[in-house]
């Protein structure tokens, strides 16, 4: 059985969102460097703006307008999206705490085999017995958390309805795999080591770095697909 990938259309329900808060300190797990690592991430994602072909493809790939959506956070070697980053407040203010969101539908295919296959349980009692992941796990979230915050400063977004909350049941439990392997896509290796595990034990069916796509990017290629800063 297939599980659909949930649709970010309410706040509280979008994927993996959870509406556990979480105490402020844990942002203390990302350190300065860190969170200078991601302000780049999130600035050279912002120089980049999703086109209106990019924004057609995610419409096409998730059958639905992507309301939100600021860039292209992951693309497979063909040019086609694998991820998009959404605003932290969508157009008409509705607060949306799934910054990065998993959009390839051979991607989410494969992942959604994992989630079937019963791989959360396991995860969610290793995260209970192992510090160490249990620790790179709180700060997957901090980054989540720094990452969407840096979007909120620069594109003027309040983050008051989802301050602590962040995607895919971290910190604490595994609830959507999606959301962990969009952020490993958008954010890097190393960021999250649930999202990375997910993205090695899919490599067979999918890899962003071969393409293996329904329908490959056929229109402007890579270079030429990204908006030139004025
Ligand atoms: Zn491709």
């Amino acid at each position: 059985m297939i599980k659909a990938q949930e649709r970010p259309q309410a706040a509280v329900e979008s994927q993996g969102g959870d509406k556990a808060r979480v105490e402020p300190k844990v942002s203390g797990l990302v350190g300065d460097r860190e969170l200078a690592a991601v302000g780049d991430r999130v600035q050279e994602l912002l120089a980049t703006p999703a086109t209106p072909e990019q924004v057609a493809a995610v419409n096409r790939q998730l059958g639905r307008y992507p309301r939100g959506m600021v860039a292209v956070g992951a693309r497979c070697v063909c040019g086609n999206p694998l991820a998009v980053v959404t605003r932290p407040q969508l157009e008409d203010g509705t607060p949306f705490p799934t910054t990065c969101y998993l959009t390839s539908p051979e991607a989410v295919k494969a992942v959604s085999r994992l989630e079937a296959d019963g791989i959360m349980a396991a995860w969610n009692t290793e995260l209970g017995s192992d510090a160490d992941l249990a620790s790179a796990y709180r700060r997957a979230h901090g980054l989540y958390l720094a990452f969407r915050s840096a979007l909120a400063r620069r594109l003027g977004d309040d983050e008051g309805h989802i301050a602590g909350i962040s995607a895919g049941g971290m910190p604490k439990r595994v609830k959507c795999l999606h959301a962990l392997t969009a952020q490993s896509l958008v954010m890097g290796p190393g960021v999250n080591p649930l999202g990375d595990r997910v993205l090695d034990l899919v490599r067979r069916v999918f890899d962003p770095q071969v393409c293996r796509c329904a329908q490959p990017w056929t229109g402007t290629s890579r270079q030429e697909n990204r908006q030139e800063r004025q």
